[in-house]
């Protein structure tokens, strides 16, 4: 029996019973995954033991020297993957990283141009709620009403009006392709830098399944475990001119002691990342979601913009007369996850939303391919169509259920 169990089984139980759902349900969270089995080894180590604040060659605590040669492999492959010049692996989340960016090139007061949440950006990106929106003079671009996509001559126009010192693109909830270019561009005419948050998509970026922004922002900044599939946890990579002032805004500037257990679990991450294997997963996830949403749209749902470029699709629900809150709850009942989510133009409030938000890197992750995905697709029809008949939600519930257990979260133990 294991010691968890013995001398906690509250926590013991509850973990458990956590891993039955996700065993078997439909995890739909675009920003969510299923780490690799070695990517959990790495993160339960005694690595969580030591404190190491500093960097390599430069700690503030003696006994580093392995936790030295952990954080370098981290930062090494992490700039092989992406081709980055400089790499900082230690930011405990995305949002710190966005955080230490603001921290090494502005000050209180300083302009941000950014993508708005209720058009798909995220709350770090200056949100009147959080921290970035309090400390910065924030104004925002949203997409193009008709389209739904960015419009990139407004962006533009924007810029040049509001004078920005930073601009951020990078998205949580939008469905197309970002071009990164086109943001440097109007941030180099402008005066300004730039930053793109590619927490979302860094797994697509890496496998050249969309333009990657490292090397042409200013910076990037990304999560490791959306699509790129690691530990939670946060990186920034820039151009070596960068590399001081960033390594100082995230130690001592945003944080104090790495986590060295995540910090070992990222490079395992980046590691698996490089290899033929991850790509065809990238790969795959696109495709995947490109089912799913034309099966949606089969079903006479409405896409946000049309259709979707990466891992992510946004459904308008406002046509059939549901919230997102009021979807996500019945589709929980059926063992599929998901949540709802603004979409542009939306009638209800940000708490019920116009929308949801439904993405693939999961369920590509279990091993679920086109077929899976039309099937999947079809049953979230059915739920939102059926959406106060219980029968039909708990007849789909073990559908979910049955197709779930054929794809075991863990299936088998790999070599490298
Ligand atoms: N940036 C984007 C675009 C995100 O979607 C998210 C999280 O959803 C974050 C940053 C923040 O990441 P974290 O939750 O690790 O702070």
């Amino acid at each position: 029996m294991s010691s968890l169990a013995l001398f906690d089984p509250e926590i013991f139980q509850l973990i458990n019973k956590e891993h039955k759902r996700q065993v078997e349900g439909l995890e739909l969270i675009a920003s969510e995954n299923v780490v690799a089995r070695e990517v959990m080894e790495a993160m339960g180590t005694i690595l969580t033991n030591k404190y190491a604040e500093g960097y390599p060659g430069k700690r503030y605590y003696g006994g580093c020297e392995f936790h030295d040669q952990i954080e370098n492999l981290a930062r090494d492959r992490l700039c092989q993957l992406f081709g980055a010049e400089h790499a900082n692996v230690q930011p405990h989340s995305g949002s710190q990283a966005n955080e230490a960016v603001y921290l090494s090139c502005l000050k209180p007061g300083d302009k941000i141009l950014s993508q708005s949440l209720n058009n798909g950006g995220h709350l770090s990106h200056g949100d009147p709620a959080n921290m970035s929106g309090k400390c910065f003079d924030i104004s925002f671009y949203g997409v193009d009403f008709d389209t739904e996509r960015l419009d990139y001559g407004v962006i533009e126009e924007l810029a040049r009006k509001n004078k920005p010192d930073l601009i951020v693109c990078g998205a949580s909830a939008y469905p197309r392709e970002i071009d990164f270019k086109a943001f440097a561009e109007i941030a180099e005419d402008v005066g300004a830098r730039s930053m793109a948050d590619i927490a979302h998509i860094s797994g697509l970026c890496c496998t050249g399944l969309h333009n990657s922004p490292v090397g042409v922002t200013t910076y990037t900044t990304s999560t490791t475990h959306k699509t790129l599939r690691g530990p939670r946890g946060g990186v920034i990579m820039c151009n070596k001119e960068y590399a001081n002032s960033i390594d100082k805004a995230v130690f001592p500037g945003m944080q104090g002691g790495p986590l060295m257990h995540v910090i070992a679990a990222k490079a395992v991450c980046f590691r698996e990342a490089l290899t033929d294997d991850y790509k065809e997963y990238a790969k795959q996830v696109v495709k995947n979601c490109k089912v799913l949403a034309a099966t949606l749209e089969d079903n006479n749902f409405r896409l946000v913009s049309g259709g979707t470029d990466n891992h992510l699709c946004l459904l308008d629900l406002s046509d059939h007369n549901i919230s997102g809150q009021q979807a996500e709850v019945a589709l929980g009942k059926a063992g599929i996850t998901v949540n709802k989510n603004t979409i542009p133009r939306q009638a209800l409030s940000p708490f019920e939303t116009s929308g949801i938000r439904i993405g693939t890197p999961t369920i590509t992750t279990r091993g679920m391919k086109e077929e899976q995905c039309k099937q999947i697709g079809d049953w979230i029809a059915k739920v939102l169509n059926h959406i106060d008949d219980e029968k039909t939600i708990a007849g789909v519930k073990d559908e979910v259920t049955s197709l779930c257990l054929k794809y075991p979260l863990y299936p088998e133990i790999r070599t490298l």
